[in-house]
């Protein structure tokens, strides 16, 4: 009898990405077969795909997903059926910080459409340890989110977020107004938006997440400062990657403030003489920002956000742009690659809109 297969996009060397027919995977030992509903485009999978060298080649990329659980190696059954979404990675548990639950921190960790076959795929396979259970009430191409959302939560939370606090998100991109929810969970007073982009602009007034403004049209620097009459920023969180919104973000932040920075680096980071001297004598704390919280305990990110996504207090439905099947994903990837359109978040749907029910 034949091998059953399945489609993936499969990457095989730096750019080279294609829709492949190939076998579909089974689970080894303590792991689940998970049938995918949607996989979410990140922004880091571009230059994963594009730019850098992968792990290993050949690889299915996607590591956000939602999907239902087929079968299971070794494990509870309990899970087959389940609606889940997955945590991409796959600490060792023995190291250091995997001793303290730092899992984003390990030193031989491995993750999904990196180090092993990701979501872009029909089916994926993933340890039963990073599957994560969904309400009933969840939409699974939203479920997608999960990942991203539980990140900008976590950035948040390095930040400190208090009650009332101003919070300034440098970036609007998808990732920048998930932040910017977070903020209005956490109880931040005003929230300011900075970005390049108009079209990214309207959709976050559109949201109602809070004042924005145009960085083409004038310095963001000194807008914040009017805007805070004079006070300055409680905490910025630099969500573009670039040297200069990171510079923009110490120079917001009042005295004795806080900046955290979410965004990969796209190039170097230089800060001008004066912001780094006002860095000094502002006493700011700068605090990097990685993946989420994989323990339950100080705060199941990965639940809060789960159930803030089910009860819709966490809108990552407004942030979905695009929802395509795994055929139009070479396509949409080379779409993000040369921003010929505009998107937010783009979604695969590998089983189709039927495979969401
Ligand atoms: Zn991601
Ligand atoms: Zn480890």
């Amino acid at each position: 009898m034949a091998e059953p297969t399945m489609k993936a996009l499969v990457l095989r060397a730096v750019g080279d990405v294609r829709l492949e027919e190939v076998p579909k995977p089974h689970p080894g030992p303590g792991e689940a077969l998970v049938r995918v509903a949607a996989a979410s485009i990140c922004g880091s999978d571009i230059p994963h795909i594009y730019e850098r060298r992968a792990m290993r080649y050949p690889v299915i990329p996607g590591h956000e997903v939602a999907g239902v659980v087929e079968a299971v190696n070794g494990a509870p059954l309990s899970y087959v059926g389940e609606r889940v979404t997955v945590k991409p990675i796959i600490p060792c548990r023995t190291c250091r910080y995997c001793q303290v639950g730092a899992y984003g921190q390990c030193e031989a960790s491995t993750s999904l459409g990196f180090g092993r076959d990701g979501a872009f795929a029909e089916y994926v396979c993933v340890p039963v340890q990073n599957l994560v259970r969904l309400p009933k009430e969840v939409d699974l191409a939203e479920a997608a989110l999960t990942e991203p959302a539980a990140a900008a939560l976590h950035a948040v939370r390095q930040g400190g977020i208090q009650p009332g606090d101003c919070v300034a998100i440098l970036g609007a991109g998808p990732l920048g107004m998930m932040v910017a929810q977070w903020a209005r969970i956490g109880g931040a007073g005003t929230i300011l938006l900075v970005d390049l982009d108009e079209r990214k602009l309207e959709l976050a007034r559109r949201l109602w997440l809070g004042e924005t403004w145009n960085a083409r049209e004038g310095d963001p620097v000194a807008w914040a400062w009017e805007q805070t009459l004079g006070l300055g920023v409680d905490l910025a969180i630099e969500a573009a990657g670039a040297s200069v919104t990171l510079e923009q973000a110490m120079r917001m932040v009042r005295p004795l403030g806080r900046v955290v920075v979410l965004g990969e680096p796209n190039g170097d980071v230089i800060l001008p003489r004066e912001t780094a001297a006002q860095m000094v004598r502002k006493q700011l704390a700068l605090y990097g920002t990685w993946h989420s919280q994989f323990t339950a305990l100080p705060v199941d990110e990965w639940r809060v956000t789960v159930e803030m996504i089910a009860g819709r207090r966490l809108d990552v439905r407004s942030l979905i742009s695009h929802r395509l099947p795994l055929e139009g994903g070479v396509q949409a990837l080379e779409m993000m690659r040369e921003r010929r359109a505009f998107y937010s978040r783009v979604v695969l749907l590998p089983h189709g809109e039927e495979g969401l029910a």
